[in-house]
């Protein structure tokens, strides 16, 4: 069934003025300030959250400790068949849940959707990661002796998450860190609260028909403040926080100065070098997709391109070409493949970037502008635009939030990897090339410095399966698949005699 709006707001229980602070199915009062939602795509709201006082927040946490050492004795498949009924039920809300992440954040309908397929997938590989959270076993010096290492749950995981996947990231944190035996408070970003709520009805319905404390998943709502009470907080022992790098300083040092552990997915400034040996039909539709995709609102979007001399025209003309094809409105309406940007702060961004890039002598391929007129109201819907540029330009070192594309020129591959690497974010990267030697080298140790290093295809839309994640001032988290949830454990090396003699280690003498 294909629902509105209204209907898919009212099928979650959302309402004009919605409580902000939830402990499982039970809502706590805030600060009765409430933080409107408003969507990019045409200014309409969809509803209202009470921000999570000071008070409202210690509640969370108290019970959701209480609730964790229940969690933590169950099982771990046991905790990953509730896990499995979740993936279940967001299969059933896929429709209504995608399309408000697309009206609330105002990403492609086709993306929302992926978004909430991401939530599906990371379902899924928790399911199987719950029967296999593998420890090591070694071989004692000490004779009689058995050593081994196991992982337990930490506890309570904060997850601040970024407007740009309002829920996939909370999912990819959240369903690990339950399988784990861990608990969640979520603080999702202050731009998209809604579909938050409507995430957390999914769950603790699938939580109480399993008679398991709703209160694992907790939701407090609000900007950076209420982020702050987690950050500074020593009964959270793990952040995980994805957004920009400017943030991830500040929670770093907030963590850090309590020596609690995070988990950092920041901001990326992702290339693409597109070598003499490319196939260019490849290249310019993973160029394409990574530049303008979500209107470049994605960490792993594709900002610089890095194209060989030899084919530098020919790219260049494609791309014009392909951009003037560019349908840009409602990213409700199939037909569009460029939506809005999420507020107009961000065409502030956009704008300030493009005036930079122009005043550092970049040369104009497609000018930037804010769309006006009818279907474009709320002034969130700009032009993707493209410029010609050298690396080290102070602009191109930054990362625009916003459909903004670099392109460069390259003659040797060393020069080209030597370009890619040569920013403070280390994100994603790819190579568009045929030669085996090229692609090879992208990816050695001499190569792409990236958490990412794709080979033809482009820097965005990553699977679950992988650790996600980036290094430099991306931060070095990682999350989603692979070993990922080791970050959600505490890792416990014990060492067991079972001889009639107590020998040291290092061959310690030590006689009374
Ligand atoms: P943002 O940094 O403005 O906000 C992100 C979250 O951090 C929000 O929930 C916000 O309330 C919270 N926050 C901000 N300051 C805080 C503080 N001092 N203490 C605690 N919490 C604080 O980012 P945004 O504009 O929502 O998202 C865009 C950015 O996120 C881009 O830089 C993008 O690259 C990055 N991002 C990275 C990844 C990744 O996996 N590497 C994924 C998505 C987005």
């Amino acid at each position: 069934k294909s629902f509105g709006i209204e209907e898919a707001l009212n099928l979650f229980g959302i309402k004009d003025k919605n409580p902000g602070t939830l402990v499982g199915e039970k809502s706590i009062t805030g600060t009765g300030e409430y933080i409107e939602s408003s969507s990019p795509v045409d200014g309409g709201s969809l509803g209202s959250v009470d921000v999570t006082s000071k008070e409202a927040y210690d509640q969370v946490i108290e019970e959701t400790s209480k609730a964790f050492k229940e969690w933590r004795m169950m099982p771990a498949p046991k905790r990953g068949e509730i896990i499995r009924q979740i993936g279940e039920a967001l299969r059933e809300y896929k429709e209504p849940l995608g399309k408000l992440v697309s009206y609330e954040m105002g990403k492609s309908l086709q993306e929302g959707y992926g978004e909430v397929q991401e939530m599906i997938d990371i379902c899924d590989f928790a399911v199987g990661l719950s029967r296999q959270l593998y420890g090591l076993t070694m071989h004692s010096e000490r004779p009689g002796h058995r050593m081994y290492e196991q992982y337990h749950p930490l506890g309570v995981v904060g997850i601040i998450s970024a407007f740009n996947f309002p829920v996939a990231v909370w999912s990819w944190n959240s369903m690990l860190a339950w399988v784990c035996g861990d608990v969640c408070i979520w603080k999702p970003s202050e731009k998209t609260p809604i579909t938050a709520l409507a995430c957390q009805k999914i769950t603790t319905e699938v939580l109480k028909k399993n008679n398991v404390p709703t209160a694992i998943s907790c939701v407090i709502n609000g900007d950076y403040k209420v982020g702050e009470m987690m950050t500074s907080d020593k009964r959270v022992p793990l952040i995980s926080a994805t957004g920009s790098i400017r943030m991830g300083k500040i929670v770093a040092q907030a963590v850090g100065a309590r020596l609690g552990k995070t988990l950092l997915e920041l901001g990326g400034n992702n290339a693409i070098i597109i070598s003499k040996d490319a196939d260019l039909d490849i290249a310019i539709r993973g160029a394409l997709f990574g530049a303008v995709g979500t209107a470049g609102q994605r960490c792993t979007s594709t900002r610089r391109l890095i194209i060989h001399e030899d084919v530098y025209d020919e790219v260049k003309e494609r791309l014009v070409n392909a951009y003037g094809k560019l349908k840009i409105g409602n990213p409700l309406d199939q037909s569009n493949q460029v939506g809005p940007l999420i507020d107009t702060h961000a065409v502030d961004q956009y704008t300030k970037s493009i005036e930079a890039v122009k005043a550092e002598g970049g040369t104009t391929v497609i000018d930037g502008e804010v769309l006006k007129g009818e279907e474009y109201e709320t002034g969130t819907y700009v032009k993707p635009a493209i410029f010609e540029v050298e690396n080290h330009f102070e602009i191109v070192q930054h990362e625009t939030f916003a459909p903004i594309l670099y392109m460069m020129k390259y003659s040797d591959l060393e020069d080209a990897i030597e370009m890619q690497n040569a920013v403070p974010q280390g994100l994603s990267s790819a190579i568009m090339s045929t030669n085996i030697r090229e692609t090879e080298m992208f990816l050695s140790h001499a190569g792409s410095d990236c958490g990412i290093a794709n080979v033809n295809i482009g820097t965005s839309g990553a699977e679950i399966g992988g650790a996600f994640g980036g290094e430099k001032e991306t931060g070095g988290g990682r999350e989603s698949g692979s070993d990922a949830w080791k970050v959600y454990m505490r890792r416990q090396t014990n060492t067991i005699n079972y001889s009639t003699q107590l020998p040291l280690a290092q061959g310690i003498e030590f006689d009374i």
